[in-house]
C-alpha cells in the first residue's frame, strides 16, 4: 500500500515515535523511507545540526532492517521544505510527531504538524 515512506524528524520525543511507527509500516508494506529535517537557517552551523539529527533516524531505521531511501537536509520553512520534498520524492504517506522541539505545550498539535497535516496530497500519520 505505502511504497514510499517520508518521516519529518526534528529530534524531539514525538518524532522519534513517529520514526518506530514508520518503521513498523515499512517493514509490513515493503515500503522504504526517506528522512527530512528541516534546519532553522541556511547557515552552515545549522545545516550540520540538522544534519547530525537527520543521521539519528537514519541510524534507528537502518537498525530496524529498513530499506532507508534518502536522508534530506533542507532550510527553510519547514512545513514548506517537507511538502515539496514529500512530492519531489512522491511519497504516499508522511509520519510526523504531533507536538515538536517547542516547549510551548498549549497547543494539541504543533504548527508544523499542523500545516502539513492541512496542506498535504497524501495521507499524514501524527503520532502521538
Ligand atoms: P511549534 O514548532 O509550532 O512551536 P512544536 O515544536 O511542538 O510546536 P511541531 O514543530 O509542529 O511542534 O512538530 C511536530 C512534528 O513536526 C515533529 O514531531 C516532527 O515530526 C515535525 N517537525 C517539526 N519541525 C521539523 C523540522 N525542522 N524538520 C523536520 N520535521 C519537523
Ligand atoms: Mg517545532
Amino acid at each position: 500500500m505505502y511504497r514510499r515512506i517520508l518521516v519529518a524528524y526534528d529530534g524531539s520525543d514525538h518524532a522519534k515515535k513517529a520514526v518506530v511507527h514508520a518503521a513498523a509500516l515499512a517493514k509490513a508494506f515493503g515500503s522504504s523511507v526517506c528522512v527530512i529535517t528541516v534546519a532553522v537557517d541556511p547557515s552552515q552551523a545549522s545545516l550540520d545540526k540538522a544534519q547530525k539529527i537527520a543521521s539519528e533516524a537514519a541510524e534507528a531505521l537502518k537498525s530496524q532492517g529498513v530499506a532507508l531511501e534518502e536522508v534530506a537536509v533542507r532550510s527553510g520553512t519547514p512545513a514548506t521544505e517537507i511538502l515539496n520534498y514529500a512530492e519531489e520524492k512522491g511519497v504516499d504517506l508522511i509520519v510526523m510527531g504531533s507536538r515538536g522541539l517547542s516547549a510551548l505545550q498549549r497547543l494539541v498539535l504543533g504548527s508544523v504538524s499542523q500545516a502539513v497535516a492541512s496542506r498535504a496530497r497524501v495521507p499524514v500519520l501524527i503520532v502521538r
